[in-house]
């Protein structure tokens, strides 16, 4: 079972959003509502089109942002501001998950491809603050996102984190492929089981997956 593929692991990387919550609390609707008026407003589009440009870039470059900022020049600062501005009430402190996570022995980080502020105020409603060594947001990864290959390479570099003792845990099955290139182990956290070869183990229960390991 699971716990021997982690025995050599001493670096435990967890996306944020719809990872270390429930996608029932359905946060993105509510950021994606506030990235297409973003992009209605910067683009001068009307909200079809908004919201057919944000699928888009995020098919094509990973995310919104990053295409916003390839094929116009956006500013991400006040993107990023902007589009986190939002209710987290549907949160609530998770007790199981905090303890364990406090469990894992070795190092903890989040990554997200939202911003490290954002990832704060996520952690906190969550009852998870101060339970991991480091949180990085796109704006720590020169905006670029996951999945590039390039984002995780910058992250790791400046955690100072090897890949080959590492695993990461990610909602996005997209977002593992890169992770299993570089030697990392993959853990695909969603309510539905994918199969791919860039997907080592599949939980609905992140908690319950992470007890399993020490
Ligand atoms: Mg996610």
């Amino acid at each position: 079972m699971p716990r021997e593929k982690f025995a050599h692991v001493d670096a435990w990387v967890f996306d944020l959003d719809n990872t270390l919550y429930p996608p029932q609390a359905r946060l993105f609707d509510q950021i994606e509502a506030r990235m297409t008026q973003f992009v209605m407003d910067q683009l001068g589009v009307d909200h079809a089109r908004a919201n057919h440009l944000r699928r888009h870039y995020w098919g094509t470059y990973g995310t919104t942002l990053a295409g916003l900022m390839r094929e116009h020049g956006i500013d991400p600062g006040p993107y990023l501001v902007e589009v986190h501005d939002i209710s987290l009430d549907h949160l609530v402190p998770d007790p199981e998950l905090a303890a364990a996570i406090t469990d894992l022995p070795g190092r903890r980080i989040v990554f997200t491809n939202g911003s490290a502020p954002y990832a704060e105020r996520v952690l906190a409603a969550r009852g998870l603050t101060g339970l991991f060594d480091a949180i990085y947001g796109v704006e720590h990864a020169e905006f670029r996102p996951k999945p590039e290959r390039q984002a995780f390479e910058t992250i790791f570099a400046q955690d100072g984190l090897a890949p080959e003792r590492a695993a990461m845990f990610e909602d996005d099955p997209r977002n593992l492929a890169a992770p299993h290139e570089m030697g990392m182990r993959t853990v695909h956290v969603a309510p539905d089981r994918l199969h791919a070869a860039h997907i080592h183990h599949h939980t609905d229960d992140l908690s319950g997956f992470l007890s399993k390991l020490v």
